[in-house]
């Protein structure tokens, strides 16, 4: 980049490229970008392949299947924060027991944002939010970002 001396004070710097086009995507839009190969990428990264799930008594351990937390029929997608990596028994067990999977996180409500929504107790970790990054973020009862 040449230099053309001191910028007067208050002068703006003059901007030689466009800023990048701002799509002004809604979150929903944006995290419709997640494909059932990138999501699984970033959620199966997270789980290290173990049941992120784990009912007592019912888990297989190994992980082997994805859980959508928001249904894709309730416009859930596939993005981290939608996604749990889990077993074949809890799997089935969650969609068995609705009420207490939704109370645990491990399914949202159609109006509700996963990533906002708590799981309530993930492995090792207790109560966490999941973001579309595949970070774990550990919350407080009651918080919810
Ligand atoms: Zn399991």
């Amino acid at each position: 980049m040449q230099r053309r001396g001191f910028l007067a004070r208050g002068a703006a710097l003059a901007r030689t490229s466009p800023l990048r086009a701002r799509s002004g995507k809604t979150k929903a839009e944006a995290r419709s970008e997640w494909s059932v190969r990138t999501g699984r990428d970033v959620v199966y990264a997270r789980s290290g392949g173990t049941c992120e799930v784990r009912v007592l008594g019912v888990c297989e351990g190994l992980a082997a299947e994805w859980q959508h937390r928001k249904a894709r029929a309730q416009g859930g997608e596939w993005n981290p924060a939608n996604g749990l990596h889990v077993c074949s028994a809890c799997h089935r067990w969650i969609h068995h027991n609705p009420a207490e999977a939704t109370a645990a996180g491990w399914t949202v409500p159609r109006d509700q944002d996963p990533a906002a929504v708590p799981v309530e107790d993930y492995p090792n970790w207790g109560r966490v939010l999941l973001d579309d990054h595949g970070v774990i973020h550990i919350v407080q009862k009651g918080q919810t970002t």
